[in-house]
């Protein structure tokens, strides 16, 4: 299983960069997980979008999935899909997006014919191609859930943390993987009760360390405090917590 990094800032971009999507290859499965704001000019940097076989998306903040209206015009402009793309939202998705539509003018019925949209149970595993995807909820300021991917006959297992505070329902989800997505936002909380929707780099490193996975690349991080994250994740994970780059790939 490979994974691609198209983005990797925080809620706010990263001077020339994209916040989080993810590219997750697994023989003729093509996922794209996330979509924030930036992502559709990267993952056009590194595929025909047409490769795709869809897109799940782990919550309904716009540094995760605001990057489907640039998409979609993608498609309807340039790379003409063959038939509709299943895009995979969290519970109440679907209502989200249609307001985002609605309020922005867009065509509801070009979209449709773009999209299959649907939403995913976070308490039953959805099998895409040959990536089956297990969710965590996760403490966040909105309802978000955390993916564990599974390639064929369960080898390779990627985990990502999507948004969230401490958890342990994300520990869980992450156990034993050989290579985790821990978003980092803060290098610490700047006042007590702060963090009730992130981790701090240390937090990131501690969480993973608990969950015991092999490989940890810090997400979702403001890049002008990189070295201090990578720092301090490491500390709290015990061995060396890599930053993701947008644009490098990681096989599992
Ligand atoms: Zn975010
Ligand atoms: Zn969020």
């Amino acid at each position: 299983m490979q994974l691609t990094v198209l983005g990797t800032s925080p809620s706010f971009p990263n001077p020339g960069k994209a916040t989080s999507g993810y590219l997750l290859e697994e023989s003729d499965t093509c996922l794209l997980v996330d979509c924030g704001h930036g992502v559709t000019s990267v993952l056009l940097s590194v595929l025909d979008p047409r490769q795709l076989t869809g897109i799940v998306i782990s919550h309904m903040h716009a540094d995760h999935f605001l990057d489907l209206v640039p998409l979609h015009y993608a498609y309807r402009f340039q790379y003409r899909l063959e038939r509709p793309l299943p895009l995979w939202l969290p519970p109440d998705g679907v209502a989200i997006l249609d307001r985002v539509i609605d309020v922005l003018g867009l065509d509801a019925r070009m979209f449709a014919d773009m999209f299959t949209v649907r939403e995913y149970v976070p308490g039953e595993p959805l099998i895409l191609g040959s990536v089956r995807i297990n969710f965590a909820p996760t403490t966040h300021f909105i309802d978000a859930y955390g993916m564990r991917f599974s390639g064929e006959e369960g080898a390779g297992h990627i985990g990502y943390s999507s948004d969230t505070a401490p958890d342990e329902r994300v520990v869980g989800l992450l156990r034993g993987v050989e290579l985790a997505l821990v978003e980092a936002t803060e290098v610490r909380y700047a006042e007590p009760g702060e963090g009730k929707g992130h981790l701090t780099a240390r937090l990131a490193g501690e969480l993973a360390r608990e969950a015991g996975v092999e490989r940890l690349l810090l997400v979702h991080y403001p890049e002008s405090m990189g070295e201090e994250i990578a720092a301090e994740a490491s500390k709290g994970f015990g061995k060396a917590a890599e930053l993701a780059r947008q644009g490098r790939s990681y096989t599992v």
